[in-house]
């Protein structure tokens, strides 16, 4: 078996099971004859697919029937441009908390569509932080709240999310989606991109109240319009088909781990080894975030030189454990610790950093 600990921050591991059961069914999905690849978006086989992937992630999250899940194309990256193009109205402002690079990014494609104003912003502190709700800086007539739930890069991680009345609050979930609980009733959009933690890259998941989402402007295109994937099940055009169906089969794995109060149990246990370690010598890891806003899914540090950083992911390679580099933007060593790094991941990586730091000190 030549699995290895992938703490790349995506694409990511999957949970072994699940790829397991993707290769059992590959060449022929549950005796239909075709691959999932292979059918067509519009068969009932897929329906049941879309509709038990959607089922499913409401179930996890709690959600009723006023809610939308929906299956779109264009990663998180995309989401950055649709939110402002379909709730940036005229004479709004887009709020946003700019947490990170992604947060940023966002940002300034919203001021491709409209004026947008810096609610909160931990830029100047090198992103080691993410606001308490009385830390926002709300505009007049602001048309929603952005915010990233996750900030990949840095690693962190909102522990609280505000109450904004009635200023819908949107945000972007792409690296902590179903890693926990959340409060979702604080929020009105929420997105991932799949490929951190809950499947492949190629499909995006977007959760939105319908009330929401109606009344688009119809003169948006269709592709670019959240209506068209509620109306229509997000089966107007092609799905990435296979990519729901992963999707579908994580969830279902997450179901059966108990849920997100268990995965939340198990992912703080595995990061906090990490975060031990990183707190007993913080002279040789210098962790990047501020302590209370650290992240569950990805742990940040620095050692003394980039010589030793080179060195310790090297060296962890060859033991086995892969994808610590830190982001380009960034640099330093980031450790993703999603849904599917198994605790013996996090338990091997602990270990290896203690015996590094007592060999390099
Ligand atoms: C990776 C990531 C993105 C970008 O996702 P793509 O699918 O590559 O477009 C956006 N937001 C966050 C928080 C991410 O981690």
């Amino acid at each position: 078996m030549g699995r290895i600990y992938n703490f790349g921050a995506g694409p990511s591991m999957l949970p072994l099971p699940v790829l397991e059961q993707a290769q059992a069914e590959l060449v022929d999905y549950r005796g239909c004859g075709m691959s999932v690849m292979e059918i067509s978006h519009r068969s009932a086989i897929f329906e049941e697919i879309n509709n038990a992937a959607q089922a499913d992630i409401k179930q996890l999250l709690g959600l009723d029937d006023n809610w939308s899940v929906m299956f779109m194309g264009g990663g998180g990256t995309l989401q950055f441009a649709m939110i402002p193009m379909n709730f940036l109205t005229p004479g709004k402002v887009g709020a946003y908390a700019d947490t990170g690079n992604f947060a940023h990014k966002a940002m300034g494609e919203a001021a491709k569509v409209g004026e947008v104003a810096v609610a909160y912003s931990s830029r100047s502190t090198n992103y080691d932080r993410v606001p308490s709700p009385e830390n926002l800086r709300m505009p007049h007539q602001a048309a929603y709240l952005y915010i990233c739930s996750n900030n990949t890069v840095y690693g962190t991680e909102y522990h609280e999310y505000p109450d904004m009345g009635h200023i819908p609050l949107i945000a972007d979930f792409s690296s902590d989606f179903l890693s926990r609980p959340v409060p979702m009733d604080k929020f009105s959009l929420v997105y991932g991109g799949a490929q951190k933690n809950i499947g492949p890259a190629g499909v995006t998941v977007v959760i939105a109240k319908k009330n929401f989402v109606r009344g688009r402007d119809e003169n948006l295109p269709l592709m670019l319009n959240y209506e068209t994937f509620m109306n229509h099940n997000s089966t107007y055009n092609t799905p990435p088909v296979f990519g729901v169906y992963i999707v579908g089969l994580v969830a279902k794995w997450l179901l059966a781990q108990g849920g997100l109060e268990a995965m939340e149990i198990r992912n703080r246990r595995k990061i906090q080894k990490v975060y031990d370690v990183i707190d007993a010598y913080p002279d040789f890891y210098a962790g990047r975030a501020q302590k209370d806003s650290r992240s569950l899914m990805n742990a940040t540090f620095n050692l003394p030189t980039t010589d030793l950083e080179n060195r310790f992911i090297e060296e962890a390679s060859q033991v086995g454990m892969v994808g610590l580099k830190g982001h380009r933007v960034a640099g330093g060593i980031r450790a993703s610790l999603y849904n599917a790094m198994p605790e013996e991941g996090a338990e091997c990586l602990a270990a290896f950093m203690e015996d590094f730091y007592k060999r390099n000190r």
